[in-house]
């Protein structure tokens, strides 16, 4: 068997080695490494892909955050609401540019913003809530595009763990994961669903206004070479990295497809065991699966940790801290107690190796290992 690794991005580069190598190729013989047609592509097949009007590629996935944060003209003193239970750069972000990040709890079932929770903390200083699509599938995000009307705020999607996953409305309306509010922001870090060989992410939108002035702020606020009509900063994709996606692109339906077989064999091995939950669907989104991440129920995590470990098969833990309770974080409104589903997920997740090139030995050797151990 292969060695087990969180994702293995070595495999899944060797089955389509020729095409990759041919575009890198292609872009480092034409010279054009910044800005060159390779991103525009990229940019039309992702926005054909996902059925939105606008993909503008930038830097990393905490870019996105950023400028699109920058683009709806959020000013310091504005509320942003947004999950507790995420990772930092969603955060991070919004503090960076003096807004106040507003911590909501997370639905324990699907680690997604808590839609209720939200509308407790609205108040006339909020400006925008930024659900994020955690671990593969979305946020509710039909009562918070509600209350995003009902109080005139933007939506802001984070969507770096999400990318391909559908959004069933009440409706029936069905939308690719970012494309639900006013903006999309997604990363192409090696290991998110589609990944670039180094850093890269995107935002998108519907909105032809929106997308001029992102463009602009991720170019130096310039909308004619040195004219500056705003403040801005400099994010772009690199033209090898968008000539990688737009081959990989054309494999994501696939990969996903082979994270949700995994997924369905742990679902399977670990079905109705009392001191684990396997990770709940949403019921209006599909799940992709950028983590396979189980509950535990009065299980050791440390010594289970240590024990797959021994066998070779290595687990993270997504996320161990609560953002209210990181020290760049702390803030007199929190305390610990303030986002219970949340403290008791960060003491209790584990997420299990999930990447596109698991096979049936490998499903069967680390669920095998997992329930040796909380059945001994
Ligand atoms: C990865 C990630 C980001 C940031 O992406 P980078 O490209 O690493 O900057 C933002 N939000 C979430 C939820 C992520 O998982």
């Amino acid at each position: 068997m292969k060695k087990i690794q969180m994702v293995d991005l070595k495999t899944q580069y060797e089955k389509i080695s020729g095409e990759i190598d041919t575009a890198i190729k292609e872009v480092i013989l034409s010279s054009a490494f910044i800005n060159g047609p390779q991103v525009k592509a990229f940019a039309a097949d992702l926005e054909n892909y996902l059925g939105v009007k606008h993909v503008i590629p930038c830097a990393n996935g905490t870019d996105a955050l950023q400028i699109a944060m920058m683009a709806l003209g959020l000013k310091p003193g504005d509320e942003v609401i947004t999950a507790d239970f995420t990772y930092v750069a969603t955060a991070e972000t919004i503090a960076l540019l003096g807004l106040t990040p507003i911590l909501v709890d997370v639905n324990p079932e699907t680690f997604c913003i808590d839609a209720e929770a939200v509308a407790k903390v609205i108040s006339p200083k909020t400006k925008a809530i930024v659900p994020v699509h955690l671990f593969g599938q979305c946020a509710d995000m039909d009562p918070i595009m509600a209350l995003a009307t009902k109080h005139n705020l933007f939506i802001l999607e984070d969507t770096a763990q999400a990318l391909g996953a559908d959004y069933i409305s009440v409706n029936g309306k069905k939308s690719k994961a970012g494309t639900i509010g006013h903006v999309g922001c997604t990363s192409f870090f090696p290991s998110k669903n589609l990944g670039c060989f180094g850093d890269g992410g995107a935002m998108y939108t519907n909105d032809d206004e929106l997308a001029k002035k992102i463009r602009m702020i991720a170019n130096h606020g310039q909308s004619v070479q040195y004219v500056h009509d705003s403040i801005g900063v400099n994010s772009r994709l690199d033209s090898i990295q968008a000539a990688i996606l737009k081959v990989k692109l054309q494999y994501l339906n696939e990969y996903a497809s082979a994270r949700q077989a995994a997924a369905a064999f742990y679902d399977k091995a670990f079905a109705n065991h009392p001191a684990l939950q396997i990770p709940a669907r949403a019921k209006n989104s599909t799940h992709v699966f950028h983590q396979y991440t189980i509950k535990l129920k009065g299980v050791d995590r440390t010594k289970l940790r240590e024990h797959l470990q021994s066998k070779g098969i290595p687990a993270m833990i997504y996320y161990p801290i609560p953002l209210h309770l990181q020290k760049a974080y702390l803030n007199p409104r929190y305390k610990a107690g303030s986002f219970p589903v949340t403290e008791k997920l960060c003491s209790s997740v584990l997420s299990l190796p999930i990447h596109t090139e698991m096979d049936t030995d490998m499903l069967e050797y680390i669920s095998k290992s997992v329930l040796e151990f909380i059945n001994q």
